[in-house]
C-alpha cells in the first residue's frame, strides 16, 4: 500500500512542476476582462507567463483608476487636487498634465479637462437630464484649461473648477500598460480600456471601428495597423433623450452643451495612448477639418464618420482601411 502512494505522490508533484514550468517558459495566450475606469476593459496577451502579466495589468489599471484618476475616490490624486485647487504631483502626472495642456491650447480650448463640474450637471453616468441654463452657465464660467498653471511638479488652479480625466485616462492607462509590457516577455497583446485599444507587438493587427449607431458588437470598418494606440470617441457611447432630443456626453466647452460638429465618431491612431485618447475627444468637438488638422500637428492618423455615414480617412490610413458595412462609404476628399 505504502509503495503505491509514493509513486502517485511523485507523479503528482512532477505534474504540478511541469505545469508551472509550462507557464513560465512556453508561450501561451491569456484572456481577461474586467470593469475599471467606469468602462469595460479586456486583454489578450501572448507570451511567457501571460496569465501573470494579465493579472498584473488588471491590478495596474485598477490602481491607476482608484489611486490617481478617479473622481469618485476621495483619496485619489485628482480628488485631492480638486479639493485643494492644486497641489504637488509626481513627475509622471506632471507629464500627463503637460500633454493635456498642450492639446487644450492647440485645440483652442475645445479639449478642456476642467469641465468636471459641467459634466456632473449633465450626469451622463447616472440619471442624466438637461441642466438648468443659469446653473450651467455659472459652472461654465469657472472652467478653462488655461487657468491651470503647471510648474514643475506642482499645479495651481486659478479658478474653482473640477479637473476630469474622462477624456484621456483610458489612453494614459494604455501608455502605462505599454511601459509595463516592455519589462515582460510578452510577444503580442491587445488591451482595450473602453474605446481605447493598445496593439502591442511586431505584427499587423486588425481593429474594428464600432458602428456609430450603437449596434453592440457591430463594426462598420476595419483598420489594419501595426503597433499603436487606437482610440475612438463617439456620440453613441453615452447619451439620453429628453423631449424628443438626443444629448451625448462630449461637450463643447464654449456652450456647455453636447458638441455638434456633424461627426458621430472619430478614431485616432497614435504611438501615444494619451494623445490618441485626448485627440479623439478633441477631434470630435472640432469636427473634420479643424480636428484633422490638429491630429496632423501631432502626426496622428484619423477616421471621422459624419452624420451621413461618410468616412473621412487621413492619408496614412487610406490603404489600411476596409469598410465592412455597405451603408457606409468613403467621402470624396
Ligand atoms: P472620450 O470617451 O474619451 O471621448 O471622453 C469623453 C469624456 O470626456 C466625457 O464623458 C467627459 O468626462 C469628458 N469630456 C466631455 N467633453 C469634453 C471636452 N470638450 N474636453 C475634454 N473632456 C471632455
Ligand atoms: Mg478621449
Amino acid at each position: 500500500m505504502k509503495k503505491k502512494i509514493i509513486p502517485i505522490a511523485v507523479i503528482a508533484v512532477a505534474l504540478i512542476v511541469a505545469l508551472l514550468l509550462f507557464d513560465k517558459f512556453i508561450i501561451n495566450t491569456a484572456e481577461n476582462s474586467f470593469f475599471a475606469m467606469n468602462t469595460v476593459c479586456s486583454s489578450k496577451i501572448s507570451g511567457k507567463e501571460s496569465d501573470l502579466v494579465s493579472k498584473e495589468i488588471q491590478a495596474a489599471v485598477e490602481k491607476l483608476d482608484t489611486d490617481v484618476l478617479s473622481r469618485k475616490n476621495e483619496k485619489s490624486s485628482v480628488s485631492r487636487l480638486n479639493r485643494n485647487m492644486g497641489g504637488e504631483i509626481d513627475e509622471k502626472f506632471s507629464e500627463y498634465f503637460s500633454v493635456l495642456l498642450d492639446v487644450c491650447e492647440k485645440s483652442g480650448g475645445k479639449f478642456d479637462f476642467t469641465l468636471g463640474a459641467v459634466s456632473d450637471l449633465w450626469d451622463f453616468g447616472g440619471s442624466p437630464s438637461v441642466p438648468d441654463e443659469k446653473t450651467l452657465s455659472d459652472a461654465l464660467s469657472h472652467t478653462g484649461g488655461e487657468k491651470l498653471v503647471l510648474s514643475g511638479n506642482s499645479v495651481d488652479f486659478e479658478d474653482n473648477f473640477t479637473v476630469d480625466f474622462g477624456a484621456a485616462g483610458k489612453g494614459i492607462a494604455l501608455d502605462e500598460i505599454k511601459d509595463f509590457l516592455e519589462t515582460t516577455k510578452t510577444k503580442e497583446a491587445v488591451i482595450s480600456v473602453g474605446g481605447s485599444i493598445l496593439l502591442y507587438g511586431e505584427k499587423n493587427f486588425t481593429v474594428g471601428i464600432k458602428d456609430p449607431e450603437g449596434n453592440a458588437g457591430r463594426h462598420v470598418a476595419v483598420l489594419n495597423v501595426g503597433e499603436s494606440c487606437v482610440s475612438t470617441s463617439g456620440s453613441y457611447e453615452r447619451f439620453f433623450e429628453e423631449n424628443g432630443k438626443r444629448y451625448h456626453h462630449i461637450l463643447d466647452p464654449d456652450s456647455g452643451y453636447p458638441a455638434q460638429s456633424g461627426v458621430v465618431s472619430v478614431t485616432v491612431v497614435s504611438e501615444s495612448g494619451i494623445l490618441s485618447d485626448a485627440l479623439s475627444t478633441a477631434c470630435f468637438v472640432l469636427g473634420i477639418e479643424k480636428g484633422g488638422a490638429l491630429a496632423a500637428e501631432y502626426s496622428c492618423e484619423t477616421v471621422f464618420i459624419d452624420e451621413n455615414k461618410k468616412l473621412y480617412v487621413s492619408e496614412g490610413l487610406k490603404d489600411k482601411i476596409e469598410i465592412s458595412d455597405t451603408s457606409y462609404s468613403l467621402a470624396e476628399q
